[in-house]
């Protein structure tokens, strides 16, 4: 592996930004690398090879010559376009969810441990994205399934003490890592809001919900995420996301 080999990855770009006249530092997802880091030069040249391969939120696939495993920022030599989603980024609520998404991600910045699920579930949404309008609970679906990739996903629909299946917690204790029963609550006061933790208990046995309680829901795991990870403040898709929100209810 000295002189490196030729690596051919599939990629969606999380973001990019201009370095120089004419190039881009793209950074992507790969399955087989996780977070990568990518300098193209001449991308922003007419007859460039990259063309919308390199775009924001694209899938595509790369080939990388020499490819070390090692390097902090890496040389692709061509991007081959796989999907561009023209449907999703025509609605303006999906495309600030899948940027909400993509900044996650980002600021996550794993390596290649969680890469492969991470890559399928980011592809898988934006896919649902391209062929349905958003659909209210996707977005706390991919939260849960994050923090479950992760291995930080609270267990919801049974108590963590005496293990009894639940159809709402009655509190949520993190040292259980989730939900507590009734009876194991005993005379101690929930730190939750009654109304929440039926939201919550409806989520996890896939129930529906009122149309606003997905908000509080996608909060908790955003919240959750947050504690584990240290590294999700000051989202600014999520206020972006919030703001194409409000404009749609006008
Ligand atoms: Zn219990």
């Amino acid at each position: 592996m000295a002189s490196g080999v030729t690596l051919r990855t599939q990629i969606i770009v999380l973001h990019r930004y201009a370095y120089s006249n004419s190039s881009w530092i793209v950074k992507a997802i790969s399955p087989d690398v996780g977070v990568l880091s990518l300098l193209v030069k001449g991308a922003k040249s007419k007859n460039s090879p990259f063309k919308a391969g390199i775009d924001s939120l694209v899938h595509s696939e790369i080939e990388i010559p020499r490819y070390k495993g090692n390097s902090s920022l890496i040389i692709p030599k061509e991007a081959y376009l796989q999907n561009y989603f023209p449907k999703m980024r025509s609605n303006l609520q999906s495309l600030a969810s899948a940027q909400l998404m993509a900044e996650i991600l980002l600021k996550l910045g794993n390596g290649k441990s969680h890469a492969a699920e991470e890559f399928k579930w980011l592809l898988n949404n934006l896919e649902c994205l391209e062929l349905n309008t958003i659909k209210e609970n996707s977005l706390s679906l991919w939260l849960h399934k994050l923090c479950d990739i992760l291995g930080y996903a609270p267990t919801l629909s049974k108590c963590g003490q005496c293990g009894q299946e639940l159809l709402q917690p009655a509190d949520l204790w993190p040292a259980l890592g989730g939900a507590v029963c009734k009876n194991c609550l005993g005379e101690r006061k929930s730190g939750y809001d009654p109304a929440f933790l039926q939201e919550l208990g409806n989520f996890a046995n896939g129930k529906s919900n009122q149309r606003n309680s997905w908000q509080r829901i996608e909060n908790f795991f955003l919240g959750h995420l947050r504690v584990h990870t240290g590294a999700l403040e000051n989202l600014k898709s999520w206020e972006w996301l919030l703001e194409t929100r409000r404009l749609a209810e006008c």
